[in-house]
């Protein structure tokens, strides 16, 4: 079991990309503190993580307007498993594809804060639970238009573009000690969120979740223990790895 014992936290654990890497830890032997905002999702999700003989707790937390609740949220963690080993900061919102002259501000700032601020906030308050481990990994979701924007994506593609820096800043200050940062751009996957941006698209066409879960297998893992700093495509690390 690569994640025997290993407590593990992952965001927008309710559905999507998110689900199925909760699964996958919980079947390597991992802890999984499920959080997300819908909590019929989370359980639905921790059924799934029982029924095979794994082990979830749900944390249910809406990453928009409950930032302020982070603190205490590290603090039950801190009781309750004394330290973190791998934080997924998965959980992120679409937006709208809109010419940028168009996009609502409202808009903007949600997105931001769901895709940006409450990565950092959530890395931030669980750093000392993090620092608790030997070998903590934080893995950050995030996309090809975080490389290069793309026309109508709006706030998605700049959140993205900003979380990947944001990963580039934590590592350089961590560069050769304790927390690992990283990312992973899943690339098209089918998922509700794939669906919003191509309604026309047939999902059996794309990648399941499952397989794109197995990158955040790999870093969160001690086979990645030299991993810092790097942005994982998923494909392209499946047709090297897996095939
Ligand atoms: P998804 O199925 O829509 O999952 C998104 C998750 O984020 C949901 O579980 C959702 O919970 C959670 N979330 C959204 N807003 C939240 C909030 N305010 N508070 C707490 N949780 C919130 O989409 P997905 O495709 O799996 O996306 C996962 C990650 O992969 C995202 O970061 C996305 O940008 C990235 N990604 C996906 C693709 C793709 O093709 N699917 C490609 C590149 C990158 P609720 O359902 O309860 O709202």
């Amino acid at each position: 079991m690569l994640l025997k014992d290993k407590i593990t936290l992952v965001t927008g654990a309710g559905s999507g990309i998110g689900r199925a890497v909760a699964n996958l830890f919980a079947s390597e032997g991992a802890w999984v503190i499920l959080l997300g905002r819908t909590q019929a999702k989370l359980e639905e999700t921790s059924d799934q993580i029982n029924a095979a003989g794994g082990r979830a707790v749900i944390a249910p937390l809406d990453l928009e307007n409950g930032l302020d609740r982070i603190p205490e949220l590290a603090r039950a963690l801190h009781e309750r498993f004394g330290h973190l080993d791998v934080l997924v900061n998965n959980a992120g919102i679409l937006g709208t594809l809109t010419p940028l002259e168009n996009y609502e501000s409202i808009l903007w700032e949600q997105v931001f804060r769901i895709n940006v601020t409450a990565p950092f906030f959530l890395t931030r308050e669980l750093m000392p639970l993090l620092k608790k481990s030997p070998e903590a990994s934080v893995i950050n979701c995030s996309s090809s238009v975080a490389f290069k924007g793309r026309a109508f994506w709006g706030a998605y593609a700049a959140t993205k573009a900003a979380l990947v820096n944001m990963t580039e800043t934590w590592a350089g200050e961590f560069s050769k000690r304790g927390v690992r940062f990283n990312t992973v751009n899943p690339g098209a996957t089918a998922t509700a969120m794939r669906a919003q941006a191509y309604p026309g698209e047939d999902p059996a066409t794309l990648p399941a979740p499952q397989q794109v879960a197995r990158v955040f297998l790999y870093l969160a893992s001690h086979f990645s223990t030299d991993v810092r700093g790097q942005h994982l495509n998923a494909r392209d690390w499946l047709t090297w790895h897996l095939q």
